[in-house]
């Protein structure tokens, strides 16, 4: 039987910080100790966010961790063939729709005074509006998006951390992209084809995607693409404001740490001690020590706040 198969997939936007960090970490520990087949997905399609070296230096940052994953490492930026195919799949079915509108469309549309629908999402301006992209492009002088029309049945993220969550995605967010108008596949569609692609069965990422999920079971079920994977959404790290990590709560990027002569050990201790699988105060681990400790349950349903203290402790 082929071995469960999960993947790291970072999105070089930024650097990676002690929280995403810490994600992929628990991701990791728990394909170990579970013998799951471990693959890395460099998410490198958002084009003019993607920073130049981001790429490299997460990379190198994970691997200073200690983390490992099987070749080769695979690259959203060269899978365009394969999310252009499953557009075409999309289309072919009657599932996706080219969309005109701009932001600002989609904002006056939905604070009109006698929208219906008050829920913010899209409100279906360009649902059966052409018959083609071409028309879609030559009627509006703008260029084209794709969306995927999505209904009011709902859709069950059975997730193994948070628990079973129902999403009405007509009412949650509503048609949504699944190619930009820029030409290039939208998060949903590509991770789909992927974790297709690669057999992933087993997601593990953090709980601020819970919804994105919902998403990708609608679009692997007009795919056509089996099952769908085991979900876990785990909490987020907070700043002590109780507001996801970021630059404002100070510089926790592994790089700046890495090169401060910080050991991957303490990183690997402060991180155990956060998720309680080692006893506070954080202080040294390795990864081997962790993985004889692991144990999901121990994690904390809500979100991890990094204290000042926590940060203290990494400070030469
Ligand atoms: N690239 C995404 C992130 O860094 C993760 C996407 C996913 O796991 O599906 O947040």
């Amino acid at each position: 039987m082929r071995p469960t198969t999960t993947r790291l997939a970072p999105s070089p936007t930024g650097a990676l910080h002690l929280g995403n960090a810490r994600t992929f970490l628990i991701n990791y520990l728990m394909a170990r100790r579970e013998g799951w087949r471990v693959l890395m997905r460099v998410e490198d399609l958002d084009g003019p966010r993607v920073k130049a070296h981001a790429t490299e230096e997460m990379l190198t940052d994970l691997a200073w961790l200690g983390l490992c994953w099987d070749e080769p490492i695979i690259y959203q930026s060269q899978r365009a063939d394969d999310y252009r195919r499953s557009l075409e799949h999309l289309i072919d079915i009657g599932a996706a729709y080219p969309c005109t509108c701009s932001r600002k469309d989609i904002e006056t549309a939905a604070s009109a005074p006698h929208a219906e629908d008050a829920t913010g999402a899209y409100p279906g301006t360009c649902r059966g509006r052409y018959e083609s992209a071409e028309q879609a492009a030559a009627e509006s002088g703008r260029p084209v998006a794709w969306r995927v029309r999505v209904t009011a049945e709902p859709i069950v993220v059975a997730d193994r951390f948070c628990g079973p969550t129902t999403f009405d995605l007509s009412r949650a967010g509503g048609d949504f992209v699944i190619f930009k108008n820029d030409g290039a596949a939208a998060y949903q569609l590509a991770v789909v084809v992927d974790d297709a692609a690669a057999g992933v069965d087993a997601v593990v990422r953090g709980n601020d995607l819970l919804d994105s999920a919902a998403r990708q079971i609608h679009l692997r079920r007009l795919l056509g693409v089996g099952p769908e994977p085991a979900y876990w959404h785990l909490p987020l790290v907070t700043g002590p404001d109780g507001r996801r990590l970021a630059k404002r709560h100070g510089d926790t990027r592994l790089a700046a740490y890495r090169q401060r002569g910080v050991t991957p050990q303490r990183i690997l201790g402060l991180l155990g001690a956060m998720s309680g699988i080692i006893p506070p105060p954080a202080g040294e681990a390795s990864l081997d020590d962790l993985l004889d400790r692991f144990d999901l349950a121990a994690l904390s349903a809500n979100s991890t706040v990094l204290t000042a203290d926590h940060t203290a402790s990494l400070s030469p």
